[in-house]
């Protein structure tokens, strides 16, 4: 696909605990943002100043549809509870899209490594609550400073 003129649009799939979170600082930060979410309900957790938009629906599914604003995107944050949707979501962006930025929560870290590989930033939460734990602990190897 010939590469699209980039917005300045974030768009995160999911919007959870962790994805309305992120969308409302970035909105309030003066960012423009698309949240997705399947369940109606969850974009009550979105702040009532946040001021961009949201739209009802499979994420992996809009994706595909290369619905003009997501396939301009400048940065796609998948952050579904799924991390077979967040890895297809983030693959879409990346090689079909070429959107800048993407990054992917993956629940289970064996998964990490590979995505990396595609130029796809990973977080999981399990590893970085096992660092934090650590770090509380004073247990486990220090991180390498470069
Ligand atoms: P949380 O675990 O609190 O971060 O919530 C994850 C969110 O992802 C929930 O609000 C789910 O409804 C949403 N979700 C799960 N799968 C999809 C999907 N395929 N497309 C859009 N939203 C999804």
């Amino acid at each position: 696909m010939k590469k699209n003129k980039r917005s300045d649009v974030t768009v995160i799939a999911g919007c959870g605990r962790l994805g309305a979170s992120l969308a409302n600082t970035l909105s309030d930060e003066g960012e423009s943002v698309i949240v997705i979410d399947k369940d109606r309900e969850s974009f009550r957790k979105l702040s009532p100043s946040f001021s961009g938009f949201f739209l009802v629906g499979d994420a992996a599914e809009m994706m595909l549809r290369n619905e003009a604003e997501i396939a301009r995107a400048h940065s796609v944050i998948a952050v579904t509870n799924n991390d077979n949707s967040n890895i297809f979501i983030a693959q879409v962006a990346k090689e079909v899209y070429q959107v800048d930025k993407v990054i992917a929560r993956l629940y289970d870290p064996d998964r990490k490594c590979v995505y990396q590989e595609f130029g796809i930033d990973t977080i999981c939460p399990a590893v970085l609550s096992a660092r934090e734990v650590e770090k509380i602990m004073d247990i486990g190897e220090e991180a390498p400073t470069s």
